[in-house]
């Protein structure tokens, strides 16, 4: 009997010992580079129309914003 809760014993140390050398090695999934964040973009409304578009798709002419070359060219 005093074996067998020897064995136990041995059983949960090793059992907590396997545990924290899982735990310090570091997991595979985490060296996958996340994604960039999503920046947010100015929006701009167009001169002509009124409408909104992101800053990097406005056509700019005299300060002001224009949505395509014909509104560009109109306003
Ligand atoms: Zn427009």
């Amino acid at each position: 009997m005093k074996y067998l809760v020897l064995l136990a014993v041995l059983a949960v140390v090793y059992g907590l010992w396997r545990n924290s050398q899982r735990r310090a090695a570091p997991p595979p999934m985490q060296a996958r580079p996340a994604a960039p964040p999503a920046i947010p973009e100015p929006m701009l409304r167009c001169a002509h129309c009124g409408v909104h578009l992101p800053q990097s798709q406005a056509l700019l002419k005299d300060g002001r914003s224009y949505c395509c070359e014909a509104h560009q060219r109109q306003g």
